[in-house]
């Protein structure tokens, strides 16, 4: 009786649907599925910030409404930890807004900065909000292809001089959801060099900056020289800290961008509950050895997936961070027919790569974020396919 709006029924096409329908049919029949297709990670919160939120939510000044911008000590925790981690300094009054998970800002960052017609750059594949928010503004997604002979970085200088002209934002997002790559200082140093010379604004997603296993650590943009006239930061507690149930995040940088941002959330939202803000400071200021633990695990888990998919002929993609494994499916093959021939012959559920845009077509994602046991069962299986 009631149609949707347009910028619902304009929506992608949900490209899991025939995935699910398998999945659920499969579990019918009994099948021991082993689902690596969620970055959900599975270990738990660590215990020190369960126990602040325990303390935390007895305090009746809580249960009141929070402030719009996050609680200034959050804010403070957010810049102390930007101090220590990159050697950026932030203002936490005006450089530092808390979100309700870094997705609520994702989303809806683009409704502060985006008038109708106007072009957001986004990359493909990636994860589906860049895209969903821009439309959801009104604004014309313009997608630039990460390849893999480019180590999956964007090509932001082939873009048209007609588009740039009507660009506004440009998303990034390294170490990346889904290929696992990262990006280095001179990609960083040419992007924002480029988007004070077209007035073009940088949105970083830097929500797997703590997720790395190599010697060089992921690095914020704001690094970089000048990148504060252009760039603003999303970063998140999710998979840092085990958590993505929590719903805390922040966006970082320009205090315009910031501050443009704060504007649509007091109008949309009214912060996040203050409890998990003060378990999230707890969080923030935790000993880096609870952080290395869970380095620790996804770096076993990878080595022991990594070596099964070679050992099965499959050709991943080499990279030193994230949950995620981008594998290459082998010839003959679409995304779709061998992410079903996993679940088919192994029990094994995996994200077809162009299930995150038609870029990532020829590609799976394998999430790391099940028991290491199951994990190595999938492994065994995996190792018994016959490519
Ligand atoms: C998980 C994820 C996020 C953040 O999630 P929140 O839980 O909303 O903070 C953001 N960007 C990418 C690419 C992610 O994979």
């Amino acid at each position: 009786m009631f149609e949707y709006a347009q910028r619902i029924k304009s929506l992608p096409p949900y490209l899991f649907a025939q995935i699910d329908q398998k999945k659920r049919e499969k579990l019918a029949q009994g099948v021991d599925l082993i689902d690596l297709g969620v970055g959900d990670p599975d270990i738990p919160t660590p215990e020190p910030v369960v126990e602040a939120m325990k303390r935390a939510v007895e305090k009746p000044e809580h249960h009141r409404y929070p402030s719009y911008e996050g609680m200034l000590s959050f804010r403070q925790a957010v810049a102390s930890w930007y101090k220590r981690r990159f050697n950026v300094e932030l203002d936490p009054a005006s450089e530092v807004v808390t979100l309700i998970g870094s997705k609520e800002g994702i989303a809806h960052f683009p409704l502060a900065f985006v008038n109708p017609g106007d072009v957001v750059l986004c990359p493909d594949p990636a994860y589906p909000v860049y895209k969903i928010g821009t439309l959801f503004a009104g604004g014309v997604p313009y997608l630039l292809p990460l390849r893999e002979d480019m180590g999956f970085l964007p090509d932001f200088k082939s873009v048209p001089k007609e588009v740039l002209k009507r660009a506004k934002i440009m998303w990034v997002n390294y170490p990346n959801n889904p290929t696992s790559a990262t990006a280095g200082e001179a990609f960083y140093r040419e992007l924002v060099d480029w988007a004070r010379e077209n007035r073009i604004i940088i949105a970083s997603d830097l929500a797997y900056s703590e997720i790395y296993f190599g010697e060089e650590k992921p690095m914020s943009i704001l690094q970089v020289e000048g990148a504060k006239e252009v760039a603003i930061e999303f970063h998140s507690l999710s998979k840092t800290y085990n958590m993505t149930g929590w719903r805390l995040g922040m966006a970082v940088g320009n205090k315009d961008l910031v501050a443009g941002l704060g504007k649509v959330k007091t109008n949309v939202d009214s912060g996040q509950f203050q409890a998990i803000q003060e378990a999230g400071i707890t969080a923030l200021n935790l000993p880096e050895v609870e952080v290395d633990k869970i380095r620790n695990t996804y770096r076993e888990r990878r080595e022991a997936m990594v070596r099964a998919l070679e050992k099965s002929g499959l050709e991943v993609f080499s990279s030193e961070a994230t949950f995620y494994l981008w594998v290459k499916v082998p010839k003959g093959y679409t995304s779709a027919e061998f992410v079903s021939r996993l679940l088919e012959e192994c029990g094994i559920v995996c994200t077809p790569g162009n299930g995150f845009g038609e870029s990532g077509e020829g590609y799976f994602r394998i999430s790391l974020t099940v028991q290491t046991q199951r994990l190595l069962e999938a492994a065994k299986r995996m190792e018994g396919l016959k490519l």
